[in-house]
């Protein structure tokens, strides 16, 4: 038996945004200055408390450590930047206390950009990217930890920090524009180890029992450095921390969240650190190890934390085979802790707040509460054996049933479309014949465009939500709507762009709007999940079979169309983007689910032809976050996506000109899956990067269209004509003008109008220079 024992229930975090969002609230007006430094922590502190005390209420321990204290301000990852004071060199004029430095990271302010931000593993996350060079100071600050755990004390509860691992953090960070030829964040391992070591003694001496050190690096082979030598790096620094002897650290969970580590968990159970968790939803249970008793072996000392509740859905858990996980585990005598696969900041608060969902799905589903209160039924069962727990296995198993049999849940008209779907209809005709076929559309060469949404003013959202009242009619909405698209049209004529969009003034979410009109899901009313900082998206739950009740853009496009000469855009979310942003059915496979979505799709495409649309965009900006961690994976799941793709698409006549918008420039890894979607034009975002990505297409040798952006609309920033002139002849020394697009680097919604306006002036007088100079 181990001598530092977790309680038998924990999970790895829960969400930190506050039931109704109120830490986006209280943060956004101390940005405004609506409130100061002093208010904001106080409802930071109400919010902690608040949570904590529901912690227990849904039954975790109080005391030993069970409870995680996950709050954060911003990001987790920027949480660690502070607490090993890597401030980056560009920001070392900022004065101020902790939270104004924090801040200025997260958001940047006129004299700094921000820090970079990117995806968190295979979620839709966001985390402020570390930036470390050689000189990166280090340097402990556990100010931060040490004050939330004293207050959760003051509470009389024993929480348990949390941390992101040292060797994740640095995997996840990026060389700073100082660093050395050749530098890798990672070569710093050594002086950031010796601050966790500070940061971990400093917990110890305030009390702490416990600590968590998240290390999902583990389960990822989309990093820098191979599985195996991220399990070595693991294995080396948690030696080093594991020896210094409890008491004066506390005793350490070490984590490997977000997929499979069954292939070192062996090895991980044997660190000196006091317990391992291992992610039992995604990944699985190493096998030959636990029958030859060599799991059992490693974890002699160690408790091992069965990731059993899935973090990522919103499903009830199957209780009665997570049981079984984790009594097979105890059975071959280890010591077993219930826990989540991953921190339940992924997954929303309470279905209990949504009233207004059927009563019957509302039955199936388990938001961060629900799942908390699993963790503690399971642990029960753990203690007091399953007698203790049959009553909620036979429940839990009794609302499966109910799940898997109820109305909309499998309809066989869909079922059998999807069934005799052919490689066929995945394919369009040959690109040379599509090319001649599109001739016909006058498209110039460095053809400007942009890439849908144009500012959604606050006029816009409130005849939204006033429309979603019922506050306003129908036909009241439809003439707002209207007037907005012709005001968008005739701007952008009147700014001289080639292909024009309608604007998007009717989506708050472009998947939200696809899944209000589709068959098989669900919106919630208060379901929202963190996307970054404040900011939160309430992903819709796809729970049956889905199909197209009726057209769903084509009001809006048609009549975009009808207003000018120029060929405007259709503008659709993809089959990926719509799966990898809403909450997707568990029981059954996603390319199953994604065939549905995209027949649906290629119904709504084939309505906007016949309506006069020549060109069609569907978004895919999410192809790229569904990859799998696990290289095992990547082929099955980008044939899959891309083929879901295809299947929306290929319906298309060869004389309509699909175009595909990726929001990011990372894709080297899945440049063939782009290049396999056979769109015509692809636009992705670029000018950040100054049109890195062009090299390695230009290399791949891409044939079709491309629009590397050239205005960062990330930023207020006007662009010049002469800056984003020099980004489309960086593009175009490396691919020939006939491919080349011109636009920005995504959609404008977040922008004002008056920048907007500015920028795209410029950006057709860039793509004019350019034409000329040629
Ligand atoms: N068409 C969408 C827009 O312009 C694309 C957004 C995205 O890629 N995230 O807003
Ligand atoms: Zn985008």
């Amino acid at each position: 038996m181990p001598a530092h024992t977790l309680p038998t229930a924990t999970i790895l975090g829960y969400p930190r945004i506050g039931r109704r969002r109120e830490l986006k609230r209280a943060v956004e007006s101390y940005w405004r200055g609506a409130s100061d430094e002093a208010e904001l922590r106080a409802t930071a502190k109400d919010l902690r408390a608040a949570t904590l005390a529901r912690l227990v209420e849904l039954g975790l321990p109080a005391e030993g450590g069970a409870i995680p204290d996950s709050f954060s301000f911003y990001d987790q990852v920027l949480d660690a930047t502070l607490a090993l004071g890597a401030i980056p060199e560009r920001f070392a004029d900022i004065s101020g206390s902790d939270l104004v430095t924090y801040f200025a990271l997260a958001r940047g302010d006129r004299d700094h950009q921000p820090l970079e931000m990117t995806k968190w593993f295979d979620t839709n996350y966001h985390y402020s990217v570390p930036e470390i060079d050689e000189r990166t100071p280090f340097g402990a600050n556990a100010s931060a930890l040490v004050e939330r755990l004293a207050e959760a004390a003051d509470q009389g509860i024993e929480t348990r920090p949390v941390l992101v691992g040292p060797v994740t953090y640095l995997l996840l960070a990026k060389a700073s524009d100082e660093a050395g030829e050749g530098f890798r964040p990672i070569d710093r391992l050594a002086d950031v180890v010796a601050v966790y070591a500070e940061l971990l003694r400093a917990l110890a001496a305030a009390g702490a029992q416990w600590v968590q050190i998240d290390e999902p690096a583990l389960v990822s082979d989309s990093l820098s450095v191979s599985r195996e030598e991220t399990l070595a790096l693991v294995e080396r620094v948690y030696a080093e921390l594991g020896a210094i002897p409890v008491g004066e650290r506390p005793a350490i969970l070490l984590t490997a969240p977000y997929g499979d580590s069954s292939a070192a968990l062996a090895r991980l159970g044997a660190l000196p650190v006091e317990a391992v968790q291992a992610d039992l939803v995604r990944g699985s249970l190493p096998e030959d190890a636990l029958a030859s008793g060599a799991l059992a072996e490693a974890f002699a000392d160690t408790q091992l934390v069965a990731g059993v509740v899935d973090g990522r859905n919103i499903w009830r858990t199957d209780l009665r085979a997570a049981f079984a996980t984790a009594e097979r585990l105890k059975n071959a005598g280890i010591a077993t802790v219930i826990g989540t696969s991953n921190n339940l900041q992924h997954v929303p608060h309470d279905v209990a707040d949504e009233t207004k969902l059927d009563a019957r799905l509302r039955s199936w589903l388990a938001f961060a509460d629900q799942k908390v209160a699993q963790v503690a039924t399971l642990a029960r069962g753990l203690s007091e054996g399953a007698a203790a727990i049959e009553p909620e296995l036979a429940e839990t198993e009794r609302i499966l049933a109910d799940r898997a049999a109820a109305p909309g849940v499998r309809i066989d008209g869909i079922r059998s479309r999807v069934d005799a779907v052919t490689a066929e209809d995945r394919n369009r005709a040959a690109e040379g014949d599509r090319r001649d076929a599109q001739r016909g559309l006058g498209i110039p060469e460095l053809a400007t465009t942009t890439i849908g949404s144009f500012p959604q003013t606050a006029e816009i959202r409130k005849a939204r939500a006033a429309h979603g009242k019922g506050e306003i009619d129908e036909e009241t909405y439809e003439g707002f709507l209207r007037a907005e698209i012709e005001r968008v049209i005739r701007l952008q004529e009147e700014i001289g762009l080639d292909v024009l969009v309608h604007g998007e003034a009717e989506r708050n979410d472009m998947v939200q709007y696809f899944a209000e009109l589709l068959d098989g899901f669900a919106v919630t009313e208060h379901g929202w999940v963190q996307s970054y900082g404040t900011r939160a998206t309430r992903p819709s739950i796809l729970w049956g079979d889905v199909s197209r009740p009726n057209p769903m853009t084509v009001r809006w496009s048609s009549y975009a169309q009808s207003l000018t000469e120029r060929p405007v855009k259709g503008m659709l979310t993809g089959p990926v983007t719509i799966l990898a942003w809403s909450f997707v059915r568990d029981d059954q496979p996603l390319s199953d689910t994604a065939s549905q979505v995209a027949l649906a799709l290629r119904d709504e495409i084939d309505d906007l032809v016949d309506a006069g649309i020549s060109i069609v965009q569907v978004d895919e900006p999410a192809l790229r976050e569904l990859l799998p961690l696990d290289r095992d994976r990547q082929a099955a799941y980008l044939d899959w996506s891309v083929g879901a793709f295809r299947l929306a698409t290929a319906g298309a006549a060869p004389g309509v000109q699909i175009h595909t918008h990726l929001c990011y420039s990372e894709f080297g890894e899945i440049i063939d899956a782009v290049d396999g979607l056979d769109a015509d034009v692809t636009s992705i975002e670029a000018a950040r990067s100054r049109m890195d990505v062009v090299e390695p297409l230009g290399d791949h040798g891409y044939s079709r269209g491309i629009g590397p952006g050239v205005y960062d609309i990330h930023s207020p920033r006007i662009p010049s004509v002469e800056e984003q002139a020099e980004l489309i002849r960086i593009a175009a020394a490396r691919i020939p003008g006939e491919q080349l697009w011109v636009n920005p680097d995504c959609g404008l919604k977040t922008r004002g109008y008056d920048e907007t306006v500015a920028s795209l002036k410029n950006l057709v007088s860039a793509a004019q220079t350019v034409r000329e100079a040629a």
